[in-house]
Order: structure tokens, then C-alpha cells, then sequence
């Protein structure tokens, strides 16, 4: 990612550096003033999972309660142990599917602890977690270095978990609150000049490819979304890990050899329409206002006319560039 931000001239007064280093610092320092607990809402729901229920039962619970995730409780430890989330959906699908013809056996009997024995060989070992007392800054830190998109907030004192901080929800304070300080100069900029993005080996998915084809390109390399392209690579629709937890209210996860055509057709109507997207000479102020307001995690940048897909614009990016990069950390692309 390129510097953020760009310095316009190299020649700039000792006064114009300090004023551009103020500028750019302006979400970094808003950030590191406010503390989680700013950014939890006076009332929210939370739901707990013991590690004995099964997997499929907690699945359908986070469906019923129009949830993302929830924490792990370990009766025997007596400590919270981890988290479970739609990516954790995804990987038990990947992993036992066989054909239509065979229910998928784990999804019916596993219990969360026999899954999480598993799996734990690839993943995060231990729960990750933040005080409340702790800056933003901290839980973007945290939330970009363990590419994690649920971070608890836990009452060091209680040991309760008050809250599961996100980028969405860490941007939406920003917009709410933020406008109390000054806009610096370079949201005007666009997002191409300033680097913000990824925009190269984006991964996509054809439309003609099928739906485990799609869950393994989730599963290898862990992006949050694909965008569905058509032969030309125009995107005709966006398929994040959110809307696989889809298959369990529709009950078709016994069919994942479904084209990923069919699987947007049968998902219209139920969640945001259309494809949110950008393009590359818009400035960061609009993209932000378009990614708040739409309330996703990411925008597809494509070529305007084609609307060829060029890169991805998460929040995860946003995150970096607006608040990480003028501290001189790089949490994001650091491997
Ligand atoms: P999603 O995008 O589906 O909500 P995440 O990117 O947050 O999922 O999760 C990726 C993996 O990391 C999942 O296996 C999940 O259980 C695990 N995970 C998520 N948050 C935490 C956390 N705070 N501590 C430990 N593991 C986590
Ligand atoms: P989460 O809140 O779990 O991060 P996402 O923002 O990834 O969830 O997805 C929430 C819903 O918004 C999903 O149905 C997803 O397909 C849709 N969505 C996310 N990003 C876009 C986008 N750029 N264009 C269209 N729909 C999107
Ligand atoms: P996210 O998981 O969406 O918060 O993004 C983490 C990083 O992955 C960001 O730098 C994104 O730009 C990048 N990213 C997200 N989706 C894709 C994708 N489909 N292909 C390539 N990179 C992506």
C-alpha cells in the first residue's frame, strides 16, 4: 500500500509538514482518545454457546437471533474459550461435504468442542479479546493484525462479555462522532491516488462456477467476499461469508453443487440489492459516506462503463489507511 498520505510537495515549509502531519493524524488521535467502551451501544443483544452444543444447533440459533457470532463458554475451564462465527460455518461445510446425495453427517453430530478439536490445528488457539477501558485504535489493531471481524470486549473485573466490537461498528462511530473534528484535506483525494484498497489477485468467482467452489476459495484464502463475475470478469453480484449462513435458513447446505448463478437468484430480495460498488477516481469522502450508508463491509471497485472488477475497498482497509498507517503501523498486509 502506498504512503498515506501523500505529501504533496517535497518542498513544504517546516509549518506545512506539521500541518499536514496534524491532518493526517486526525483519525489516528480520535481513535486512540476514545475507548471501546465509547463504542458499545446502551443495549445489545448477546447470545453465549457452551462448547457441548451441537454445531448445527448453534447455527440455527445465530439465524434466529439475527446474529454473526457469539462467544464460546467452557463449563470445564469456566472460561470463555473462543468465538464461533459464519467463517466456522464455511469451514465445516468445505470440509465433510460429499454430494447432495449424502447428508453431511459432522453438521448433524459434531459438538462444538469435537469441531473445534479439529480444527484448531489451523486456527486462532486462544480467544481474542479487548477491555473496555482499552483506545480503538488498540481493537482496530487487534481486529487487522489476527484478521478476526468479532472482538469481544470483556469485562476484565466480571469476566462478562459486554460486547462484539467490528469494523462496522467502529466506522459508524466514527461518522456519528467524528464530525466534531476537522475534516482533514485528504478526503478529497481518491481512493486510487491514496492506495486504499486491494487491487491486485482479487479473488472472484464465476457465475458458472458452483457453490462449494465458491466456499473454497472462502476457505483458501480467507477473504470476506467474492465478487460473482460474468465471462467478461463485469461483477454481477457480491457473495460475502455472511450470506452462507443463508444455506441454514433455506435448509440447502446438502446441495453445494448449486451454480452460484442459482444461488444469487434464490437470494434475492432477502438482503442488499444489487452490487455496492466504486470507482477509482472517486475521493475517499464519497466511498466512506457509500460504505457507512449502505452498512457493508466492503465496495467493489470496478472500471466505470465496464464495471470490470479492479480491487476490493473494505473497511479493513479504510481502518488502516485512515487510522493504523499515520501511527506507522501496518497490521494489514503484514503476513
Ligand atoms: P466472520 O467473518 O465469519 O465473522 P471471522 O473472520 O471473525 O469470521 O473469523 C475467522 C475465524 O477466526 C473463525 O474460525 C472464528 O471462530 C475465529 N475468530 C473470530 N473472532 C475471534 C476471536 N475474537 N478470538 C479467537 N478466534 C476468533
Ligand atoms: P458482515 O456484517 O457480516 O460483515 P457483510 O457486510 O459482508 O456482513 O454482508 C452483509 C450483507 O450485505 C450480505 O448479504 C452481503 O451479500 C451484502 N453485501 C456486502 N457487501 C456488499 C456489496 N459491496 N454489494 C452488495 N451487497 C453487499
Ligand atoms: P476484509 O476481510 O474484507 O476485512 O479484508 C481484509 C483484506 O483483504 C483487505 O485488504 C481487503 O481489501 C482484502 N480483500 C477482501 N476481499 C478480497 C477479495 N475478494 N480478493 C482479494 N482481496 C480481498
Amino acid at each position: 500500500m502506498a504512503a498515506f498520505p501523500k505529501r504533496v510537495s517535497v518542498h513544504a515549509v517546516q509549518q506545512d509538514v506539521q500541518e499536514a502531519d496534524n491532518d493526517s493524524g486526525v483519525y489516528m488521535n480520535f481513535m486512540k482518545s476514545h475507548c471501546c467502551y465509547d463504542a458499545i451501544p446502551t443495549s445489545n443483544k448477546l447470545v453465549i454457546f457452551d462448547t457441548t452444543l451441537q454445531v448445527k444447533k448453534a447455527f440455527f440459533a445465530l439465524l434466529a437471533n439475527g446474529l454473526r457470532a457469539a462467544p464460546l463458554w467452557d463449563n470445564k475451564l469456566q472460561r470463555f474459550v473462543g468465538m464461533l462465527t459464519i467463517t466456522d460455518f464455511i469451514n465445516i461445510l468445505h470440509r465433510y461435504y460429499r454430494s447432495p446425495m449424502v447428508q453431511i453427517y459432522e453438521l448433524e453430530n459434531h459438538k462444538i468442542e469435537t469441531w473445534r478439536d479439529v480444527y484448531l490445528h489451523y486456527s486462532n488457539h486462544f480467544l481474542i479479546s479487548i477491555s473496555p477501558e482499552a483506545s480503538l485504535f488498540d481493537a482496530i489493531h487487534s481486529l487487522l493484525k489476527y484478521k478476526i471481524h468479532r472482538l469481544p470486549v470483556i469485562d476484565p473485573k466480571s469476566g462478562n462479555v459486554l460486547h462484539i466490537l467490528t469494523h462496522k461498528r467502529i466506522l459508524r462511530f466514527l461518522h456519528i462522532f467524528g464530525g466534531m473534528v476537522s475534516k482533514p484535506g485528504f478526503l478529497q483525494s481518491s481512493v486510487q491516488d491514496l492506495g486504499i484498497g486491494t487491487f491486485q489477485n482479487i479473488a472472484t468467482v464465476p457465475q458458472t462456477a458452483s457453490l462449494y467452489d465458491a466456499l473454497s476459495i472462502f476457505v483458501a484464502r480467507r477473504v470476506s467476499a467474492l465478487p460473482v463475475v460474468d465471462e467478461q470478469g463485469k461483477v454481477v453480484a457480491l457473495y460475502s461469508r455472511f450470506d452462507v449462513i443463508n444455506l441454514a435458513a433455506q435448509k440447502t447446505y446438502n446441495d453445494l453443487d448449486v451454480s452460484m448463478q442459482e444461488v444469487v437468484r434464490r437470494r434475492r430480495g432477502c438482503f442488499v440489492e444489487g452490487v455496492i460498488k466504486c470507482y477509482p477516481d472517486e475521493t475517499l469522502e464519497t466511498v466512506l459516506e457509500r460504505i457507512v450508508n449502505a452498512e457493508v463491509h466492503r465496495l467493489v471497485l470496478v472500471d466505470r462503463g465496464t464495471d470490470v472488477v479492479r480491487g476490493i475497498v473494505s473497511l479493513s482497509d479504510l481502518l488502516q489507511a485512515m487510522v493504523l498507517s499515520p501511527a506507522g503501523v501496518y497490521a494489514l498486509k503484514a503476513s
